[in-house]
């Protein structure tokens, strides 16, 4: 075989020809043991987020990623464990709502999440609002709190996928975070490292995601669903609207509590649908629940205490005081500013985009990647797209917490993102698709 060389690659990919897989594994393993440099990183990068790569070359930089770092291979330590994951939303709190609820239906669930990224919020920012909450795991501890509590929320460990978080490092910088192939080869190789049995996938479509529309959000799915081909990870998506903040709750502290109010029956319609479609495809790819026993199981766990109860366990497994979360002891906001209707009408949207914007002025997240975040800071919101408001109701509360805000600003800007017209808007669905597993 003739001698691999960078340059020759680059120009390759350039003028849009596909690479092989030792050409990939090559430049990737290359890179991440510092025999390549930055620059021709980033080109290739380019290269591939302009022009695309199919569906071998995917694989082949997925699985690269993937042979990085460690493998932990949960499928082969439990009977059945499910992960999820989502591309990442404004007031997506559902994994910290699926995991105790699925195990409390029998299911082990055991995830590995990250910090917020651009407007969107991460699961484990969430979770560093609760006191005492341990989040950094060995895999030893990543076990034991399966055992234990039958359910896990951790974050990515150092020896996970190193190639991804050097080159997501670059991809941060260089405009090539939106790129199919990229962002297949970045989630499936985290994915595929800590090797669940099942992973389901939210893939979010609309104003507040990555993809902006279905389509989109599809070609995700099906390249996400396609890197796992040969593995021992089974894996269906959900394609869910992103149209507006999921659930009433946006920040950190207050999804938690919202979280909770899941687990206890109550909350927002919205977050209880979305988890519970999600919860149900576990249970079926456990293959110890139909469709219907999924659903029915789910229901009732939450109506007899169990999902709250599992979620206790949870809190208690991973180091922190369920009554931190239960008796109101979070970080909570300093001071309410409500957001006012100025005319009656209907909601005719809330721009999910820029909440998610909103929410990091307020503290919420990060600007850059040693910025605090102020827990207690939030947005909720009393309407939501399509709902009716009379003039002088509230419609939204932003939450102020530790960081000094404008006031009259926050309030004028979030009230600009939830314009109110005469007539009622028509509402888009909460699951656009499900993409189910084929099986042979
Ligand atoms: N989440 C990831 O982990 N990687 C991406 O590229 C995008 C979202």
């Amino acid at each position: 075989m003739a001698r691999i060389s960078a340059y020759d690659i680059l120009n390759r990919k350039r003028r849009g020809e596909s690479l092989g897989d030792d050409e990939i594994q090559w430049f990737i393993s290359g890179f991440t043991a510092g025999e390549l440099p930055d620059y021709q990183m980033s080109a290739l990068l380019m290269a591939i987020a302009i022009q695309g790569a199919n569906a071998e070359e995917t694989t082949a930089l997925t699985r690269t990623m993937l042979g990085s770092g460690e493998t932990w291979q949960m499928s082969r330590r439990f009977d059945f464990i499910a992960d999820k994951h989502s591309t990442g939303g404004v007031g997506d709190k559902v994994s910290l709502v699926l995991a105790p609820w699925v195990a409390a239906c029998g299911v082990k669930v055991g995830m590995l999440s990250g910090r917020g990224l651009g407007h969107t919020g991460g699961t484990l920012d969430k979770l560093d609002s609760i006191p005492r909450f341990n989040a950094r795991l060995s895999r030893d501890e990543f076990e034991r709190c399966v055992e234990d509590a039958g359910c896990v929320i951790a974050t990515s460990t150092e020896g996970i996928a190193p190639a991804d978080r050097r080159i997501y490092a670059l991809r941060d910088v260089t405009g090539t975070v939106e790129s199919i192939p990229l962002i297949t080869a970045s989630i499936m190789s985290k994915k595929l490292a800590l090797g669940a049995s099942a992973l389901i996938l939210d893939i979010k479509a609309g104003s507040g995601a990555f993809c902006r529309d279905v389509p989109t959000a599809r070609k995700l799915a099906e390249s996400l669903i396609a890197a796992a081909a040969g593995s021992e990870t089974r894996v269906e998506a959900l394609i869910t609207d992103m149209n507006q903040p999921l659930g009433r709750a946006c920040g950190n502290a207050n999804e938690v509590i919202e979280a909770f109010e899941v687990l206890a029956g109550r909350g927002p319609e919205d977050l209880v649908e979305l988890t519970r479609a999600q919860g149900a495809r576990i249970l079926v790819m456990s293959g110890k629940f139909t469709e219907t026993e999924a659903f029915a199981t789910l229901d009732e766990t939450r109506r007899s205490g169990k999902a709250l109860e599992q979620g206790r366990k949870w809190l208690e497994a991973q180091g922190a005081d369920p009554e931190s979360v239960l008796g109101g002891a979070l970080p909570s906001p300093k001071e309410m500013l409500p957001v006012v209707a100025d005319r009656s009408g209907f909601i005719a949207e809330i721009d999910a985009y820029a909440v998610g914007m909103l929410a990091i002025e307020l503290g919420c997240g990060r600007r850059a990647q040693d910025d605090e975040i102020d827990y207690a800071a939030g947005i909720s919101f009393d309407r939501k797209n399509g709902d009716e408001v009379k003039a002088g109701e509230t419609i939204a509360r932003i939450e102020v917490g530790d960081r000094p805000v404008d006031r009259d600003s926050v309030r004028s800007t979030l009230a600009a993102l939830m314009p109110i017209v005469d007539a009622p808007p028509a509402r888009s669905p909460l699951i656009h698709e499900i993409l189910k597993e084929r099986r042979p």
